[in-house]
C-alpha cells in the first residue's frame, strides 16, 4: 500500500468515525436513534462503483503479504467471476454496514471471507493463471444442446 493509499484510507476512516460521533451525539441528545430513511426508501450506497469499493475496502483488508503472485490480479475487473463475487461482497457490505453492532462481523464471516477465499484459491480461483501478467482462464467447455424434437 502506497503512502497515498494509506492517507486515503485514513481520511475515509476519519469521516466514518466523524459520522459515528454525530450518531452517538444524536443518541445522547434525544435518546432516540437518528431518523433513518423512510420505509421503502433505499439507503444510498456509500461507494459509487465496484472499483471504488474494491480500492477502499477490499484491497486494504485483504492486503497480500510478500511479493509472489497468485491469489489476486490487478486487472480483477477483467475476470467475470471476480466481478460477480466482488459485486456480491459490495452489495452485502452496503447492507450489513447499517447494523452497527454485528453487521461487519456477519459480513466478514458469511460473505467476504468465504468469497475472497474462493477468489484467492491458488488452485481453483480465477486468478490462478495470473502472476506478473494477466491471463484469463478458459471458460467451461460447452456443446450445443440437441434441437428439441417437434411436438
Ligand atoms: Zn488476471
Amino acid at each position: 500500500m502506497t503512502p497515498g493509499e494509506v492517507q486515503a484510507l485514513l481520511t475515509r476512516q476519519a469521516q466514518q468515525l466523524d459520522d459515528l460521533e454525530h450518531t452517538v451525539a444524536d443518541l445522547r441528545a434525544t435518546g432516540n436513534p437518528p431518523p433513518g430513511p423512510a420505509e421503502g426508501q433505499a439507503v444510498p450506497f456509500l461507494y459509487g462503483s465496484l472499483p471504488e469499493f474494491v480500492e477502499a475496502v477490499v484491497a486494504p483488508l485483504y492486503a497480500k503479504h510478500g511479493t509472489s503472485g497468485g491469489g489476486w490480479c490487478a486487472s480483477w475487473w477483467a475476470h467475470e467471476e471476480a466481478r460477480v463475487r466482488l459485486g456480491a461482497i459490495w452489495r452485502a457490505w452496503e447492507t450489513l454496514r447499517l447494523d452497527p453492532s454485528i453487521g461487519i462481523a456477519r459480513w466478514l464471516r458469511d460473505v467476504a471471507d468465504p468469497q475472497m477465499d474462493r477468489l484467492r484459491d491458488p488452485d481453483q480461483g480465477p486468478f490462478t493463471a495470473c502472476g506478473d501478467r494477466h491471463l484469463l482462464p478458459d471458460p467451461l467447455p460447452l456443446q450445443q444442446p440437441p434441437a428439441e424434437s417437434p411436438g
